[in-house]
């Protein structure tokens, strides 16, 4: 006998989600390049972050052969306001190589797709679902959470017997049909209804025959990795006016944290600065000798597990034009890549008035 339970559970999820689904941009095309970079950059980055700038992207790169063709200026201008630049780097490696190998056109294989730079196994399964309506599970976070709560799933969902589990369980829903619906569905329960803290148990559409609910074990599932614990940086930047209205930034050198996005002149976001003294000495050390004198505001910021402070001082500019890596422009220049410490740094002082720091 065939269990009933992922027919009763495609069924449930998706006459939920035909109700309660969010009116996403991304979610009004089966363009296979749309839908990439939709996912590309749901990664890490809060929906609303997405909203934004996905048309702004897809104005510019309607096709990837225009990304394929872009610098990294260009690039990277486009992708402000997502963070984790590596991905839009990836994404242009991916867009090269569906020129080269496949004439521009995004193929329909998930082999092929998968094979391509940039796309691991969750955005093959996304585009492929979505896009071309083949059943590849598309795993998150989100499904993640979902399936180990629902059908009670005790091994860590990153060890290699949870992660099968969890794509087991995708697989007995795909093949109830509707490959793309099923996993944006599943996405959107884990997004709105069985969220990480407080499920809303009482919304849910699949509560009925829901373990975790059932044994009150939705606090301990899904099993997670330990965290890792947050390291606190104090650092500190120089804001150097240039000629009226630009500022003096610098290249961020390969390899780097923001590697080839533009920085205010400083250690680095990582490295400890104590103050306007050491700041100096800072820079005079990278070729920039100037003053640096009061502070002029305080913004947060994280990467990975590290809570970063940075206090911005106020610098003289300096008498002759820096050489590069050293470079001027304006706070607001779109071309211009600023980090987004940078960005946090111009609207907390008021140069600009986007990426206010909490
Ligand atoms: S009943 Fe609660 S725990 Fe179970 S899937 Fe729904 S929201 Fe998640």
């Amino acid at each position: 006998m065939p269990d009933p339970v992922p027919r009763r559970f495609a069924g449930r999820l998706l006459a939920w989600y035909g109700k309660h689904r969010r009116d996403l941009p991304w979610r009004r095309t089966s363009d296979p390049w749309a839908i990439w970079v939709s996912e590309v950059m749901l990664q890490q980055t809060r929906v609303a972050a997405v909203t934004a700038a996905y048309e702004r992207f897809l104005q510019r790169f309607p096709r990837p052969a225009d990304l394929a063709d872009a610098d990294d200026d260009t690039l990277l201008g486009a992708w402000r306001g997502l963070g984790y630049y590596r991905r839009a780097r990836l994404l242009r490696d991916g867009a090269r190589a569906v020129v080269e190998r496949h004439g521009g056109q995004v193929p329909t294989d998930p082999e092929q797709l998968g094979a391509l730079p940039g796309i691991g196994r969750y955005t093959r399964g996304a585009v492929a679902s979505i896009a071309f309506s083949h059943p590849e599970p598309a795993v998150d976070g989100n499904v993640e959470r979902v399936l180990a709560r629902h059908r009670g799933v005790a091994s860590a969902v990153k060890s290699g017997t949870g992660a099968r589990r969890i794509r087991e369980l995708a697989m007995e829903l795909l093949a109830e049909g509707h490959p793309g619906d099923v996993n944006q569905a599943l996405m959107e329960l884990g997004a709105t209804v069985c969220t990480p803290r407080r499920p809303v148990c009482a919304e849910c559409p699949v509560a009925g025959d829901c373990v975790a609910r059932r044994d009150g074990t939705t606090a301990q599932l899904p099993v997670l990795p330990p965290r890792v614990a947050a390291v606190k940086v104090a650092t500190c930047v120089a804001l150097i006016p240039w000629r009226g209205a630009q500022i003096l930034g610098v290249r961020v050198a390969a390899g780097a944290i923001n590697a080839g996005q533009v920085d205010l002149p400083g250690p680095g976001p990582l490295v400890a600065c104590d103050g306007p003294e050491e700041l100096a000495a800072e820079l005079e050390a990278r070729g920039l000798r100037c003053t640096v004198g009061g502070a002029l505001g305080r913004v947060q910021h994280g990467i990975t597990n590290h809570r970063i402070t940075v206090c911005a001082f106020a610098g003289a500019s300096p008498a002759v034009r820096p050489r590069p890596p050293w470079i001027a422009a304006r706070p607001d220049d779109p071309d211009t890549p600023w980090t987004t410490i940078a960005r946090k740094v111009f609207a907390t002082v008021g140069l600009t008035a986007e990426e206010r720091s909490p």
